[in-house]
């Protein structure tokens, strides 16, 4: 089927002008919370779905100094659902001995990928000072495991999502909003 964003998403979600507004309202939020800290602050984006996202909320944090890292994780299921088996296929690179950690991610779906995220970074050794989670959505519904967000852009409801950062099939990514991608396209293959 010929690659046309405009005829394969059934609705945009979120716009770019509202992906703006969270982007600034999560960047003051975090800008305020470290604002006092003489440690580093180690920005970790979760590739590659948080890429974009990253790279805009980083602009946003104004108050303290930055160190870039990212992770890769992936999860293996049974064709639809997330298993509870992680994979970290890219780990840190960056001392985080004694630094703040903030672990940015584009959505929490299961939460069965930053719980294990967490748990693995909280084992570290030499121990980061602290851990937080900044998420630009989270499907509450689709929740299986707790996890903690600190910073949370939207709520969204239980539907497949490209864009800003987003894939099916590893395209789409590159869309300046957030839709949903009709059913046709996406097929009971995809994996969730
Ligand atoms: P979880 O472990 O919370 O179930 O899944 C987290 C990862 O699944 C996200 O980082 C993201 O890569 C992927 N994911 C969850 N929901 C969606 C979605 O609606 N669209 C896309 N493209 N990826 C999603």
């Amino acid at each position: 089927m010929q690659y046309n964003p405009a005829t394969d998403i059934e609705k945009i979600i979120v716009s770019e002008a509202e992906i703006e507004t969270q982007v600034k309202r999560l960047g003051k939020m975090i800008s305020a919370d470290y604002a006092d800290t003489d440690a580093d602050l180690v920005c970790v984006g979760m590739l590659n779905g948080a890429a974009i996202f990253f790279s805009d909320l980083v602009r946003r944090i104004e108050t303290c100094p930055i160190v870039f890292d990212f992770m890769r994780a992936s999860s293996y299921g049974d064709g639809t659902v997330s298993s509870e088996r992680v994979v970290i296929e890219r780990d840190l690179s960056v001392d985080i001995n004694e630094k703040h950690l903030l672990l940015i991610e584009d959505i929490v779906d299961s939460g069965i990928t930053m719980k294990h995220i967490l748990e693995y970074l909280r084992h570290k050794n030499p121990r980061p000072a602290s851990i937080k989670v900044c998420a630009l959505l989270s499907k509450p519904s689709r929740r299986r495991v707790e996890v903690p967000i600190d910073y949370l852009g939207l709520e969204v409801p239980d539907e497949f999502l490209i864009g800003y950062g987003m894939d099916y099939a590893k395209k789409y990514r590159n869309l300046p909003y957030i839709g949903v991608l009709k059913r046709e396209i996406y097929d009971e293959n995809v994996k969730r």
